[in-house]
């Protein structure tokens, strides 16, 4: 396989260092802000939508002048309104520093969270399995969902790390081609797809929904970025660290069912609504492959080149199981 870099081992880090770093990518990997640019970034403070500029944010609903509420789901049916809102941002509206705040999922209640198996080919071989000629759709049900630095919570020594672009649906629709697809995306964000593997394959055969949905298993974040803010939004740059030891190194160019491809197909069966989330897969290099699998204390660093930095700790709780193999 190829070589993957190796990066010095650093101390855990702060919240604050992370915002730091999370801005500081945001800043050196984005276009430029032109005039005529109506790009965001939203993200939850409190439950409250805010939207992110440089290292402040600013509370939505406050500075809309009511053409906007407060409800980090209903504003993505507006994703106008949040550009010609971003656009007016500076000094004077601010609302807080980051640095000050815990943020939630950008994303928080989502009606279906999808996750796409074996979505990137050097994965699908790493498991020796065969890469899929249909997207291998699961569910990660909602209620997984954490913020981007909230504690994983996991109940074996057999649960893995997943780093992976995720999107969410603005403009609802049914059967959306590949083509008007991206125009149905209100923004994307990175995800861990957190994967209890004994959950996972305990039954047979194996089915997704359960191992991948456990309480914590779906931390989102930093924020959500509109597409129109990113260099190329089909040729995102993913990494994931562990302890800060690099083990995914990607790019979403190489995903086998693109992100088009993946909103014309779900919409084919189920009518997508505002705030529906996809997890689109993850690159090689997961834990189960290696038989590195995450353990109490670790620490997942999840990158993805113009969205930022998520980072979240790993709490080893009771292994309690309701059934046993
Ligand atoms: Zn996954």
């Amino acid at each position: 396989g190829v070589p993957r870099t190796r990066r010095p081992r650093r101390p855990d880090r702060l919240v604050h260092l992370n915002l730091l770093l999370m801005v500081s990518d945001t800043i050196s990997n984005t276009v430029s802000k032109g005039s005529n640019t109506m790009g965001f970034r939203l993200a939850n403070v409190d439950g409250r939508a805010v939207l992110v500029h440089g290292e402040h944010y600013t509370d939505v609903a406050t500075h809309s002048s009511g053409a906007l509420g407060s409800d980090p789901m209903e504003v993505l049916s507006r994703p106008d309104l949040l550009g010609e809102l971003s656009a007016t941002l500076d000094d004077s509206s601010v609302t807080g520093l980051l640095a000050d705040v815990v943020l939630g999922p950008p994303v928080p209640r989502p009606q279906k969270s999808f996750g796409i198996g074996l979505n990137y080919a050097a994965h699908a071989a790493e498991g020796g399995r065969e890469a899929p000629d249909s997207p291998l759709v699961f569910t990660k049900f909602p209620s997984c969902l954490v913020g981007p630095t909230a504690d994983v919570e996991v109940r074996s020594d057999g649960c893995d790390y997943e780093g992976e672009l995720v999107v969410a649906i603005g403009e609802g629709g049914r059967d959306i081609t590949i083509d008007d697809a991206w125009n149905h995306v209100v923004g994307v964000t990175i995800g861990q797809d957190i994967s209890d593997r004994p959950a996972q394959f305990a039954a047979k055969p194996p089915h997704f929904d359960l191992g991948k949905s456990f309480d914590t298993f779906g931390p989102i974040g930093p924020m959500l970025v509109s597409t129109d803010e990113l260099r190329d939004r089909d040729a995102l740059h993913i990494t994931c660290s562990i302890n800060g030891e690099v083990r995914q190194d990607g790019n979403t160019s190489d995903l086998i069912f693109d992100v088009p491809t993946l909103v014309s197909f779900l919409s084919s069966i189920t009518t997508l609504v505002t705030g529906d989330i996809i997890f689109t897969g993850t690159p090689e290099g997961v834990g189960a492959a290696q038989g590195k699998f995450l353990a109490d204390g670790d620490v997942i660093t999840t990158t993805i080149r113009g969205i930022g930095t998520m980072t979240n700790r790993v709490v080893r709780i009771s292994d309690a199981r309701p059934i046993r193999g």
